[in-house]
């Protein structure tokens, strides 16, 4: 069996990547799922999380928000409203979403709106997370779990 398998990131305005890699560490709603070639197939629901990417030279961690993610034995699709690689992410605009999220947070009181804030701070903390990884001071793969391997 190939040790690797195709892998395109699709968000609504790119095709933020596509290549071949050996594994993926992807947040599934359910918690972190890892893919390796050959997978079985399946169809998972994405949070906002870290994604990381091996391709055997390298690591790619990419910030992503909530989407999809389709595996077939040889390719993963994973569609994403948005994914961001550490030096695409503007960390001032970042803080000053965290800021906005936070302050509604103190001061509201309406549940939409709050749920709309939870989010916000949810996403910009996640992209000051992988921003750190610009300059390799990122904090490492999120741990992952037995569901990693060939099933
Ligand atoms: P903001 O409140 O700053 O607009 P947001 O969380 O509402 O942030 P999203 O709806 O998640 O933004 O994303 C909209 C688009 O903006 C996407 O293309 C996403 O990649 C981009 N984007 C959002 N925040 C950042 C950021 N800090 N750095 C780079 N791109 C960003």
């Amino acid at each position: 069996m190939s040790r690797k398998m195709r892998l395109e990131i699709v968000t609504p305005d790119r095709l933020e990547f596509s290549g071949d890699v050996e594994s993926i560490i992807a947040p599934s709603v359910s918690g972190y799922i890892g893919i390796l070639p050959g997978h079985i197939p399946l169809i998972a629901r994405l949070t906002v999380g870290v994604l990381t990417v091996r391709t055997g030279t390298s690591r790619l961690t990419l910030a992503v928000s909530e989407g999809y993610m389709e595996v077939s034995p040889s390719k993963v699709i994973i569609l994403a409203e948005a994914a961001e690689m550490p030096g695409e992410i503007d960390v001032e605009r970042a803080l000053a979403a965290k800021r906005r999220a936070e302050e509604i947070l103190a001061t509201s009181k309406e549940h939409v709106v709050l749920a709309r804030a939870r989010a916000s701070l949810q996403k910009a903390i996640n992209r000051l997370k992988v921003a750190k990884y610009k300059d390799g001071s990122g904090e490492g793969s999120p741990s992952v779990p037995e569901k990693i391997g060939r099933e």
